[in-house]
Formats: structure tokens, C-alpha cells, sequence
């Protein structure tokens, strides 16, 4: 099964993924996890990332692109995946394509703007890739992972501001690719919903088509 699940910033993407990921056992690959590890290595790659991501704006193409090609062809890849957060533009789609990757479904979970801005306002993270929120998603101890013992802390791109101009970007670039896929007969939409287990029951439900 080769995924992508898509949605505005917030969405859930990245939680629901980790629940695919583990029913159906592939991995799991987030750009946005990938390029916050670059920004914090400190390498030319992550410097350019930086200042698009501090802007809410998306990090150009070919970089991303260029990240998602040499992961798609690893190993880890061959049995399925779950792209979370790429592509996330129609030029991204097209270069998936172009790579030859036949993708199964297009997962998109929906929410209302004023919803996400009031989720990304009390989203935690950790760096381990553990993500919380301070009322629909505690960690055991305040401030602290559950996973792995570490501080959480806030994304820098959640602050409110930034919050509205990745809700602009959304919108302007990567929604047009609920179309792109629904031409194709892939997209498959979920609202996203207070509870987490009600979302991922939904999802699974909604993915069950898909499963050989
Ligand atoms: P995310 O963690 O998915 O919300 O991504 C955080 C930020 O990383 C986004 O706001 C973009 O600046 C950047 N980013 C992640 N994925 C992509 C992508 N496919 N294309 C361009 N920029 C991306």
C-alpha cells in the first residue's frame, strides 16, 4: 500500500500516520520531520529550509523533492509507505509521478480553519517525533514525552501568525491536489474530529477499501 495523506497544517496527519503505520506495518515518512532535522543539523539544506518555514511558506520543490526521491528509493520503501505531508503542491504530484511511484489512495483529513488555530495554539512536540496537545492529547506528566522522558516544546512555526499564512499556503498550493487525485479516483476525505480514536476509526474505515 503506497499512501499519502494530506491535509491543512494541524489536520492530524501526522498522528493518523503513526496509526496506519503501525495496523498496517510500512513506514512513515514525514518532510516536515525530515527538513526540522536538517534545520536543526545546521547543514546548507536546512539553512535554506529555515527561512521558508519561519515564513509559513512551503520549502521549494526541488528540495523537497530531492529528499522524497532518495527515500522512496531506499529499502525501507519496497513493501508500501505513507507520505505525510508531500507532495504538497500540483508540480510535487507531478514529480511522483514522473519517479514512476503508483500511489493507492490520497488520505485527506479535514478540518476547519478556525479549528486548526485553536489546535496548533496548545500543539507540544518533542524531538524524538512525539506530538501532544495540552487538552485533546496530555502527556502522562505536563511538559514531559511520554515516549521518551524529554521537555516538550512549541514549534516555532506554530505560533498564531504563522499558523494563518501555513492555513493561506494550504489553501492556495496544496489543496488544489484533492482535485489533482479525485480525477485519478485516490482521494478518500475524513473530517478530522475532536477525539483522535474517532478520526482513526473513521480512517481505517474509510482505508479498508484499499486493503488487499
Ligand atoms: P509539517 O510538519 O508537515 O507541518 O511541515 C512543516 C513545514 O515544512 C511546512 O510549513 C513547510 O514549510 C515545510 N514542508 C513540509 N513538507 C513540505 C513539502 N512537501 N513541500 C514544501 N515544504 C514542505
Amino acid at each position: 500500500m503506497n499512501l499519502i495523506i494530506m491535509g491543512a497544517p494541524g489536520a492530524g496527519k501526522g498522528t493518523q500516520s503513526e496509526k496506519i503505520s503501525a495496523k498496517w506495518n510500512i513506514p512513515s515518512v514525514s518532510t516536515g520531520d525530515m527538513l526540522r532535522a536538517a534545520v536543526k543539523e545546521g547543514t546548507e539544506l536546512g539553512k535554506k529550509a529555515k527561512t521558508c518555514m519561519d515564513a509559513g511558506q512551503l520549502v521549494p520543490d526541488e528540495i523537497v523533492i530531492g529528499i522524497i526521491k532518495d527515500y522512496l528509493s531506499s529499502d525501507k520503501c519496497k513493501d508500501g509507505f505513507i507520505l505525510d505531508g508531500f507532495p504538497r503542491s500540483i508540480p510535487q504530484a507531478e514529480a511522483l509521478d514522473a519517479m514512476g511511484v503508483k500511489i493507492d489512495a490520497v488520505l485527506s483529513i479535514e478540518v476547519p480553519d478556525e479549528k486548526i488555530v485553536e489546535r496548533m495554539s496548545g500543539r507540544r512536540v518533542c524531538t524524538c517525533g512525539a506530538s501532544y496537545h495540552v487538552a485533546y492529547k496530555a502527556p502522562k506528566v505536563a511538559g514531559i514525552c511520554d515516549s521518551c522522558g524529554s521537555a516538550l516544546y512549541t514549534r516555532d512555526d506554530d505560533a498564531a501568525e504563522t499558523v494563518l499564512k501555513r492555513l493561506e499556503t494550504y489553501h492556495n498550493t496544496t489543496e488544489p491536489l484533492k482535485d489533482f487525485y479525485a480525477a485519478k479516483g485516490l482521494l478518500v476525505c475524513v473530517a478530522g474530529r475532536e477525539e483522535v480514536k474517532d478520526t482513526t476509526a473513521d480512517v481505517m474505515n474509510a482505508l479498508s477499501k484499499f486493503e488487499a
